[in-house]
């Protein structure tokens, strides 16, 4: 059975008609930049993580970046990251002019270990950035407090955790901002590329307001240098379309995690995603960690079933990192797992019989 590793194609099929007219709504309008179709998606997506204010961007790492200009990041600066993220998290730092200081990840939830944390703070350090990676929330509490004890800000990279939540409480205000990706096979995806950042924090909001517009809140106004980030109005209709089906894409992808556990329990090969107590986790990946990894994912390539790697290369090892990052070593067990994850498909629209198949298949590799 061919299973693909994300079928967009399948999610459309069930909400045409919504899209169709949401796209052709902003056409008659012409609100192509910004404008009433993104304040409405803004205001919802503020209210469903219980966030006062958000602000629409133009990609994940337009948000992050937003984030660190207006807390005034920049060169001299560090900022603490997981090595074990998407290259955007460090990225948004390097674009300020400051450096990325990066942390190992914990071992049995894949992100940023508090411990180290704490241990890489120094007198330069600004902010640190956790990220709720695969879906499940970092461990925020003691993030907090390792940020108060040295008057650090923290800001959630939320790209692949839309609504998750940390001890009842949707990620993205516990920090001083959330920072969210709507690229096409995020949890929340647009048809096209997207951000958001969230904050409580009001004087923050109209900052991230004028940054993503030149740096402007009066037309050819300008106060500070900011950027083009604006969101656009198409991806902003969508979006809203699309917010009102996350609760069910998010159930569905939870219930797909419990079928993978069912089925590949008895693969003693593996190891399989854990949840944090606590953790609401909502899985835009389900990533396991397993031996002969290559010989895996060539062996269920063959069967037609696709899988992919968050991430190969951590990103201290990075060749943009080269001579800034401290190299081979510094992060051992990101470095370890990086050669043996693997992104099993996950996506709402997943049947049983889909997952079935996937188990199957890796029952069979480890010679069940
Ligand atoms: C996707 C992603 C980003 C960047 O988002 P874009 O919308 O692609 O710019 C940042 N951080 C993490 C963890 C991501 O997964």
């Amino acid at each position: 059975m061919k299973v693909n590793f994300l079928d967009l194609k399948a999610q459309y099929a069930t909400i045409k008609d919504e899209i169709d007219e949401a796209i052709r709504k902003v056409i008659e309008k012409t609100a192509f930049a910004a404008g009433p179709f993104v304040k409405e998606f803004e205001e919802e997506f503020a209210a469903v993580h219980k966030a006062r204010f958000c602000v629409g961007v133009n990609s994940g790492t337009s948000a992050l970046h937003a984030a660190m200009m207006v807390l005034g990041i920049g060169p001299g600066d560090e900022v603490i990251v997981p090595t074990n993220t998407f290259f955007a998290t460090p990225e948004a730092v390097s674009l300020t002019g400051a450096t990325p200081v990066f942390v190992d990840c914990e071992d049995t939830y894949y992100n940023i270990d508090p411990e180290k944390v704490a241990a890489a703070v120094t007198a330069k350090t600004k902010a640190i950035i956790p990220v709720h990676l695969y879906g499940q929330p970092a461990q925020l509490d003691k993030i907090k407090d390792i940020a108060a004890r040295h008057s650090l800000e923290v800001v959630e990279d939320c790209a692949q955790a839309h609504i998750a939540e940390y001890k009842g409480k949707p990620v993205g205000t516990t920090g001083v901002m959330g920072c969210f990706s709507f690229y096409p096979g995020k949890n929340l995806g647009a048809y096209g590329e997207g951000g958001a950042v969230t904050t409580n924090d009001e004087a923050l909001y109209k900052k991230l307001l004028a940054l993503r517009d030149h740096g402007s809140s009066k037309k050819y106004y300008h106060d500070f240098i900011g950027h083009n980030y604006r969101m656009e109005g198409i991806q902003g209709a969508i979006l809203r379309v699309k917010l009102n089906h996350l609760d069910g894409w998010v159930d569905a992808r939870r219930r797909n995690a419990g079928l993978y556990r069912d089925y590949l329990k008895d693969v003693k090969e593996i190891v399989l995603p854990e949840e944090m107590p606590g953790a609401k986790h909502v899985y835009h990946l389900f990533v396991i960690r397993a031996p002969r990894r290559e010989e895996l994912q060539d062996f269920l390539s063959q069967n037609q079933i696709y899988t992919g790697i968050h991430y190969p290369i951590p990103c201290h090892l990075q060749k943009a990192y080269e001579g800034i990052a401290p190299g081979k070593g510094s992060c051992p067990i990101s470095e370890k797992y990086a050669d043996e994850i693997v992104s099993l498909p996950m996506f709402a629209e997943l049947t049983e019989e889909e997952i079935a198949a996937v188990a199957e298949k890796i029952a069979e590799f480890y010679g069940k």
